[in-house]
């Protein structure tokens, strides 16, 4: 013993020595085949070795040497960059995966994903390492998402979800003087006479060319948004009187007013506007959109070219929901909530393997409401736990009771839908345990559907929650997806089954098999790729589901399967005929 440490034998020490080398050897050529760059760097950049891989960005690995890492980076992200490399700095062992651009040697700029470890106190390598994997793909699939979710893709303008978010904004922004904000909402007066006599198609064109006019009426940095069907808005910022917005007003009736020339047809629409003035910090931005929206009904009505709106609306608007909440506890205490299921079936057995349940209010006087009349209301006012937690409840019942009904190959799973406040509230997972506890349903039986949106809201927290909900042993779907704002890099770290693919990608592959057909398979393969069952929501013709089909969707669900149906008769399908 020399130091405390063995003494090996000659022999041991050779044996030793060539475990090493072989060791050495197979990590030498496992760095040298890998697809992913990797790359050595001392603690000032400067690289000192780069595998053969390096040669897909065009670079022979050997002229790299020697240079300085910070000369991949693009100058927008330099700051970033020397943030994050002083962290690594201090902390030795694998950093989470980052994401930077490089460029190419022809000059592009290609997107990548780094994994970076700090191994400057190994004395084999003392540097640190850092594989790099190309995402270009990745992100451009990202980017086609996240314009989807924005964008009317007819004629491109941003869709409600945007132009909402851009009124919000203008709302919150300080005001410079005292500057208002204006809402015209836009409303053609012949749509419905021509697309039902011309058809869908010149009718298609025409919203185009009534888009194009739009923009031209008004300032670059205003903006011009298609709600659905024949319905656009305009959002005017920083206007400083009245006059200013009923001028362009008038410029939207002279536009639309001129008649349209298509497939050699002169078309006369003409429109109905209605306008909203207010200001940052007194207005919400619902309510003037609603007083917008009335204000051109009563333009119609009154069959001028537009009206301006007024404060009643806002107040009667107050009023409904006032009246809406007391009604809705009414409604909890006389139990009026009944619980829907629509089949979800599995293309390659074509069998349910899984329903969603779907809320409805059966009102005393205005008879079955569907969800968006009154989950809205529910969610602002918090009621929406108390609901959330009688469907929870229903729905594990109802699931329980199939598990004695229906043959064993038949039971279905049952989904439940979370929205963004029952998410977040603390006892969440405590109500879902008890659900199963009450009922006797084993939690395979249950599954939660929460919306895209919400989980990306604060990603974080929601990979926690997450975890927890999927340690009691149930399952769980990503809702609406590609509607909100999709980070795929996101995704990959929810422990979610399933996807479920939102409704207008399914609607979109009625009109051509081709662009939106890319997308969904892009979707698709996305999330077999990340371990997740696919879902196509709102199927409905014959056509979609043979392309559905085609492009590998696991599971489907629509009207064109099966409406949403009350318990009697969701059990008589299960049981029954299949
Ligand atoms: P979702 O979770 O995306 O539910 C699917 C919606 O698509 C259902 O609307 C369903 O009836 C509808 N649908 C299914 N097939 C078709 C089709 O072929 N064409 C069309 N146009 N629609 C189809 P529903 O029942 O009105 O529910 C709307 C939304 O309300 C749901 O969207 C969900 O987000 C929410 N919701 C429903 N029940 C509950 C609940 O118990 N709790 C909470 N928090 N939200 C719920
Ligand atoms: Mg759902
Ligand atoms: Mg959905």
């Amino acid at each position: 013993m020399r130091d405390g440490r063995p003494e090996f034998t000659i022999a041991e020490l050779k044996r030793n020595e060539q475990v090493l080398r072989e060791r050495e050897k197979r990590f030498y050529s496992l760095v040298q085949n890998t697809s992913d760059i990797i790359t050595v760097i001392e603690s000032d950049g400067t690289v000192n070795y780069m595998n053969p891989a390096t040669e897909r960005l065009g670079y022979r690995p050997e002229t790299q040497i020697g240079t300085n890492a910070f000369d991949w980076i693009h100058p927008d992200h330099m700051e970033r960059a020397l943030t994050l490399f002083a962290e690594i700095l201090e902390t030795p062992g694998v950093h989470p995966p980052i994401e930077f651009p490089v460029p190419h040697a022809d000059g592009s700029w290609r997107y990548f994903e780094h994994i970076v470890n700090n191994k400057l106190d190994d004395p084999s390598i003392g540097g640190i390492v850092v594989s790099s994997r190309d995402i270009t793909e990745r992100k451009a699939l990202e980017e086609r998402l996240r314009h989807q979710a924005l964008h009317d893709p007819l004629t491109n303008l941003p869709n409600r979800a945007l132009f909402a978010n851009r009124l919000e904004q203008a709302l919150l922004r300080r005001p410079r003087r005292k500057r208002s904000v204006a809402i015209l909402f836009v409303d053609l007066d012949n749509f419905k006479l021509v697309n039902d006599s011309l058809g869908h198609e010149l009718g298609d064109r025409l919203l185009i060319v009534v888009a194009e006019r739009l923009r031209d009426c008004v300032r670059p940095e205003d903006t011009v948004a298609r709600l659905g069907g024949d319905e656009f808005t305009v959002l005017l910022e920083g206007v400083s009187n009245q006059g200013e917005v009923i001028e362009v007003a008038e410029r939207i009736t002279q536009e639309l007013s001129q008649p349209f020339m298509l497939v050699g047809r002169e078309l006369f629409v003409g429109s109905s506007i209605g306008i909203a003035l207010g200001a940052p910090g007194e207005v919400h931005p619902e309510e003037l959109l609603r007083g917008a929206d009335e204000a051109m009904y009563r333009a119609k009505s009154k069959g001028k070219a537009y009206d301006l709106a007024t404060g009643p609306d806002v107040n009667s608007r107050a009023m409904r929901r006032l009246e809406l909440e007391g009604d809705l506890r009414r409604a909890i205490e006389r139990e009026e909530f009944r619980v829907y299921y629509q089949p979800q079936v599995l293309l390659s057995s074509e069998s349910i393997v899984s329903v969603e349940a779907l809320v409805r209010w059966q009102h005393p006087e205005r008879g079955l409401l569907l969800p968006y009349e009154f989950v809205p209301v529910a969610e602002e006012t918090g009621l929406i736990t108390t609901i959330g937690q009688l469907v929870l409840e229903a729905a594990c019942r109802q699931a329980r009771a199939w598990r004695e009904e229906c043959p064993k190959d038949r039971r279905p799973v049952v989904f439940v839908n979370l929205s963004a406040k029952q998410f977040q509230q603390p006892g969440l997972v405590r109500q879902v345990t008890e659900a199963l506890h009450k009922t006797g349903l084993e939690p395979s039986g249950l599954g939660l559907e929460i919306t895209e949106s919400v989980l990306m809201d604060d990603a974080h927290s929601t990979v926690s929650m997450l975890q927890r909900l999927k340690a009691l042993g149930i399952q769980l779907a990503i809702d609406d997806f590609g509607t909100g704002y999709s980070s795929l890099a996101y995704l990959k770290r929810f422990p979610a089954d399933y996807l479920k693919i939102d409704r207008s990608f399914v609607e979109d592959l009625r009109k051509d098999s081709g662009g939106d057909a890319v997308l969904l398979s892009g979707i698709v393969t996305l999330a077999h790729a990340m371990g997740m069952r696919t879902i196509a929501e709102g199927v409905a013709t014959a056509e979609q589901l043979s392309q559905l089909r085609k492009q590998s969707c696991d599971l489907v669900q629509g009207n064109y399967l099966s409406k949403p149906l009350p318990s009697r008769a969701a059990t008589e399908l299960l049981t029954n005929r299949l």
